[in-house]
Parts: C-alpha cells; sequence; structure tokens
C-alpha cells in the first residue's frame, strides 16, 4: 500500500480487499457470520483443511488401529518428522533440524535442559523482563533443578518504556558470565521484533549459547534461522498457524548440535530404526527428532497437515507483507478516526521491528475489550491496560479492519464500555 495515499472510506477498504490477492484464502476458514474474529494471535481460527486433515488421521486409527503407526496415508510413527519438513521453511530451516513435537513450554525445558551447560564462572541465564511468563517459570525451574537461586542466576534485561527491550541493552547485559539466551523474536504484548540475526551473532561473539520462543512470529513472518546461526527455537502451532487449542507445538535445533545428548530423553529421542530394538543404551537420532520424548500426540498434530500446506500456498513472505498493510491501514484509520480518545500505540511502528498485531492501550482497556466482544469483534485484553488486535493477512479483510475500528469509535462516543467492569476475564 502506497503509505502516502490513505483514504478512510469503507469504499477504499473494499477496494484495497479487491486488489488482495491472498483474498481467497478467506474460503478455506470457518468464519462466524457477523464476527470480526482479531485473535489469531493468541487462537487462529480452524479451516477447512485443517478440519480434513484431523478427520483423515482419526479416521486411520478407525481403519488400521496399530498399524496406524506405518499404514495409511499419514503413517504416524513418521508424521512428526513429516511436519518438520513441512515447518522448516517458514523458519529458514533445513528439514532435519525441526521436529513437530510437545508443548512450547515442555520444548522449552528440554531446550535448557540440553543446552544449560553452567561451567566455571559462566553459569547464568539470561531473558527479559517483558517475556511470557511460562518462559520465565521454565528458566527458573531448571536454574533450581541445578541448585541454583534463580534471583541470583536469572538475568532479566529491563524494558525502558514498558513496551520494547532495546537490543542494546541485551547486548550489554552479555558478559562473561552467561551461558544461555532465551528471547522471544516477537514480544507478545507490545509486538516488538527483536533482531534475531544481530542478537545471535552478538551472542556468538561472546561465546553463548541462544534460542528464540516463536510463538508470535511462526506464520507471521519469515524467519532466516540456519544462516543466522540460531542455536535453538520453540514455538506452539495454534496461532498464525492456526491448528487448534493444544496443537502440537515445535522446536528447532541447528545441525552443529545435533550430537548434543538430549537433556530429558524418552524413547522417542532414539534414532527410528533402533527405537523397537528396546535396547536400555538409547542410541539417539541423529537430527532434531533426538529431542523428543514420549509417543507424539498424534490427533494433536494432525490438524497442521492441512494448516501448513495452506500457508505454504499463500507463501510467509506475501503473509508477511499483506500483514504489515493491514496493521499500517489499522494503525491510520486509528490516527484518524480516534483522535482525542486517549488511545496510545503501544506497538513499534516501523515495519522491521512490527510484528502481526497492533497493541493499542488505553486506561479502559479491559472494558472496552468486553464492549468491542459485545458488538462481536473480538481482541484480546492484556493487563494491564493493553488491547491487541490481529488482523490475520490469511483471513481478515481490509474491511473487517475499517469496521473494527469504526466499532470502536461508536464504542467510545456512546461511552458503552462504561456499561462494564474495568476487570479482566479468567481469560483474557
Ligand atoms: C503462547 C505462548 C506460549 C505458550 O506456551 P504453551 O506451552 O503452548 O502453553 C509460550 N511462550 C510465548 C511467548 C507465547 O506467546
Amino acid at each position: 500500500m502506497n503509505k502516502e495515499r490513505f483514504d478512510s472510506s469503507q469504499h477504499y477498504a473494499c477496494e484495497l480487499d479487491q486488489k488482495d490477492k491472498l483474498a481467497p484464502f478467506r474460503n478455506e476458514f470457518y468464519i462466524k457470520e457477523g464476527s470480526i474474529y482479531l485473535d489469531g494471535n493468541s487462537l487462529g481460527l480452524l479451516s477447512k483443511r485443517a478440519e480434513k486433515s484431523l478427520l483423515e488421521v482419526l479416521y486411520s486409527w478407525r481403519e488400521y488401529g496399530i498399524d496406524g503407526w506405518t499404514e495409511g496415508k499419514y503413517p504416524w510413527f513418521y508424521l512428526s518428522e513429516e511436519l518438520g519438513k513441512l515447518t522448516a521453511p517458514l523458519l529458514g530451516a533445513a528439514t532435519e533440524e525441526v521436529i513437530v513435537t510437545g508443548s512450547t513450554t515442555t520444548n522449552l525445558h528440554q531446550m535448557i535442559a540440553t543446552f544449560y551447560k553452567p561451567k566455571g564462572k559462566r553459569t547464568k541465564i539470561m531473558a527479559d523482563e517483558l517475556t511470557f511468563p511460562s518462559d520465565i517459570y521454565a528458566l527458573k525451574s531448571q536454574l533450581e533443578l541445578k541448585g541454583y537461586n534463580p534471583d541470583e542466576q536469572l538475568i532479566t534485561v529491563k524494558s525502558r518504556d514498558g513496551r520494547m527491550i532495546e537490543e542494546e541493552d541485551i547486548i550489554t547485559a552479555m558478559s562473561e558470565e552467561v551461558a544461555f539466551i532465551l528471547l522471544p523474536s516477537v514480544l507478545y504484548r507490545s509486538g516488538q521484533v527483536l533482531n534475531m540475526k544481530r542478537l545471535t551473532e552478538e551472542a556468538h561473539k561472546h561465546r553463548i549459547l541462544i534460542g528464540f520462543d516463536l510463538c508470535h512470529s511462526i506464520g507471521a513472518l519469515p524467519h532466516q534461522l540456519s544462516e543466522w546461526g540460531v542455536d535453538f527455537a520453540v514455538w506452539c502451532s495454534y496461532k498464525y498457524l492456526n491448528s487448534g487449542p493444544g496443537s502440537t507445538a515445535g522446536l528447532y535445533v541447528n545441525k552443529k548440535h545435533f550430537k548434543k545428548t538430549p537433556g530429558l530423553a524418552g524413547w522417542f529421542s532414539s534414532h527410528k530404526e533402533k527405537q523397537f530394538d528396546m535396547e536400555h543404551t538409547l542410541i539417539q537420532a541423529e537430527d532434531a527428532g533426538a529431542y523428543q520424548i514420549g509417543t507424539p500426540h498424534i490427533l494433536s498434530c494432525a490438524p497442521l497437515i492441512g494448516s501448513l500446506e495452506l500457508l505454504k500456498e499463500a507463501g510467509i513472505e506475501r503473509l508477511r507483507k499483506k500483514s504489515l498493510q493491514l496493521t499500517n491501514y489499522m494503525m491510520n484509520l486509528i490516527a484518524h478516526e480516534l483522535k482525542g480518545m486517549e488511545f496510545t500505540i503501544g506497538n513499534p511502528t516501523d515495519e522491521e521491528r512490527r510484528g502481526g498485531h497492533l497493541y493499542l492501550e488505553h486506561q479502559e482497556a479491559a472494558r472496552i475489550c468486553k464492549a468491542l466482544k459485545e458488538n462481536n469483534v473480538i481482541p484480546d485484553f492484556r493487563a494491564p491496560n493493553g488491547i491487541r488486535l490481529a488482523p490475520a493477512a490469511l483471513y481478515n479483510t481490509y474491511e473487517e479492519v475499517w469496521k473494527a475500528v469504526q466499532t470502536l469509535k461508536k464504542i467510545m462516543t456512546e461511552e458503552q464500555y462504561k456499561k462494564y467492569p474495568n476487570t479482566r476475564g479468567i481469560i483474557a
């Protein structure tokens, strides 16, 4: 979209939709009539493809029983590897560096257990103070397992403004005492994209291992993990990968680490040809498969087959481009339509640093979100004062963005939000 040209009319939104080559992908999704879903960064919508592949795998159980492990269209024994292969292009990774397994948090535990090897003075772990709580819990508990006091061994890089983490500050904190760094690719609140290439280079200069939590970037923006030399990564598949609640997550291990013994081993860490020898000495897989633990959650892997196929057809570069256009358009509308209503744009505005969602701050955010839902616009609230709005490039339209901003304007002008208490629900 041409930045100079901005038009706040509905007609212009429709024009943008007509020109959008990705528009047909919307028909691949189940979209609730009359509802504008802007929460794809928390839980992506169900596509017909994901539904189909889920049912196919389910029926392979009905059809084959135990033989489903090796028979049928998607033999379960190789499904994690197959899905790794389909995920790799989204990461800029080699096929064998990616495996679909576990959850973000369990995969993170595996990565810490495998890669965090304190030695001499080098005992500390670095993260940031704005990161997702589960990541911090995992880091702290792993420190405790090693007999350390997390208050002493966990460094959390501070934010200057409560929204962003400056790369400079992360780099400054890299010292000879740091053994391991975990950072998000995109911050879950402000949507800030961290420069993974630069941070990886700097970490390696300081001889520190570095990995990223890609929950808010996978399926939203391209990565070049192998080219950047990232040591490891983890992610979930229910956000921009649209694979459903609790769908199987994934991990990336750079091939230079393939010989590393899994910190948390299980029989699915085995070399696939040796696994059923049932020996008590583990012969680990020679690829990222070594960092699996137990039997894969086959039914939770299944929707990924369909959803990754869709992402491949759409193309991650094209999706990123449209996503930037959608968020840019939305920011323009917000500036134009919500002037004087005390909203602050809390996400970075420049393209390199902006992820897939916007972060709108307002003192009354909790109840504004309730009013939005009441008006069939689905945002999500992040305490204390944030409204996350994620127009998903695969299924949202420019017109929906236009309508959502109009709805927000109406809620503010009519003070509709005052009907609700300014507190969050259980899930927000
Ligand atoms: C969504 C999210 C998680 C969720 O972890 P699960 O183990 O899938 O529950 C973790 N980290 C970040 C940054 C997230 O955005």
